[in-house]
């Protein structure tokens, strides 16, 4: 069985309303040698309330029209549900992932989506990748980012983001006086004496809460290193399986290492495609850009 089958394109789909009983046999005996357009290869089959999926290929795809050499079923009724979803784009893998993800229940997702366009999500199986951050801001940038890539990445396969977010609050020391990487990040830390290192405050004995970055910068500002606990979503990330992080120490370049890719502090919703679809192509080699 293939994960996540789906039109390569819009035009692959058609949508036949029928007569006859969408079993196995009802179908095949329907499509069989019934003229389909060139390009069509799914038949999204409907009779009353009930949607079946049949795959076809047509004997010829040169003319317009051909006989339909071959019929596959691919899910019948019970297994098959028909939304109608004005705001989903079908033709985003990852909306579909999105919607499939809230009907578990059914092996096969047909959506009539935006410009009434329809379109189905067979046995999905997105791939779950989870995006290690810290927060505040909200929302967290990274995941926003990846989020807003996926919502509108026809080239990438279906994928469902698990936020793993760390609450800086949750890192203080333990200490007095404590030093912030910088005054725009909005952290709150009541009961504690704050200062920001981007304002290149007089020294005091404080415990710095920040990344490597901020301990290299503080080095540079007080001739000394900081205590306190490095807070770079890299270093924090632990578990296993597909992981989006951010690391203070890259400036403008991705790595992929292993399933982890870590992009640049502040990523190019580019960059954020690139690690997403580099993500991809390690879980399933066979997926590649068009
Ligand atoms: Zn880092």
């Amino acid at each position: 069985m293939t994960a996540n089958r789906r039109p390569r394109a819009y035009r692959e789909v058609s949508v036949a309303r029928v007569e006859v009983p969408l079993t196995a046999e009802g179908l095949t005996e329907h499509f069989l040698g019934r003229e389909c357009y060139r390009r069509t290869r799914y038949v999204v089959a409907r009779n009353g309330d009930a949607t079946a999926l049949v795959g076809v290929e047509p004997a010829d795809p040169e003319p317009l029209f051909s006989p339909a050499a071959s019929v596959e079923v691919l899910a019948l009724p019970a297994e098959t549900v028909y939304l109608r979803l004005p705001d989903v784009d079908t033709g985003v893998p990852s909306q579909l992932a999105r919607v499939a993800a809230g009907r578990r229940a059914a092996r096969a997702v047909v959506v009539e989506g935006r410009y009434s366009h329809v379109s189905f999500l067979l046995d999905p199986d997105p791939l779950r990748v989870r995006v290690c951050e810290v927060v505040p801001p909200h929302p967290p940038k990274l995941l926003d980012q990846a989020q807003r890539v996926l919502d509108v990445a026809e080239d990438l396969p279906p994928m469902v983001l698990d936020p793993d977010l760390v609450e800086l609050e949750a890192l203080a020391p333990d200490a007095a006086v404590v030093l912030l990487p910088c005054r725009g990040a909005g952290v709150r830390l009541d009961g504690h004496e704050v200062h920001y290192l981007d304002e290149r405050p007089p020294e005091r004995d404080w415990m710095l809460l920040g990344c490597s970055r901020s301990r290299q910068l503080h080095r540079w500002f007080y001739g000394r290193g900081a205590p306190g606990p490095d807070t770079c979503p890299r270093a924090l990330a632990s578990g296993s399986g597909p992981l989006l992080t951010k690391c203070c120490l890259l400036e403008d370049r991705t790595e992929i290492d292993g399933d982890v890719a870590v992009v640049p502090w502040g990523a190019s919703l580019e960059q954020v495609k690139q690690a997403l679809a580099a993500l991809a192509r390690r879980h399933d080699p066979a997926w590649a850009p068009a």
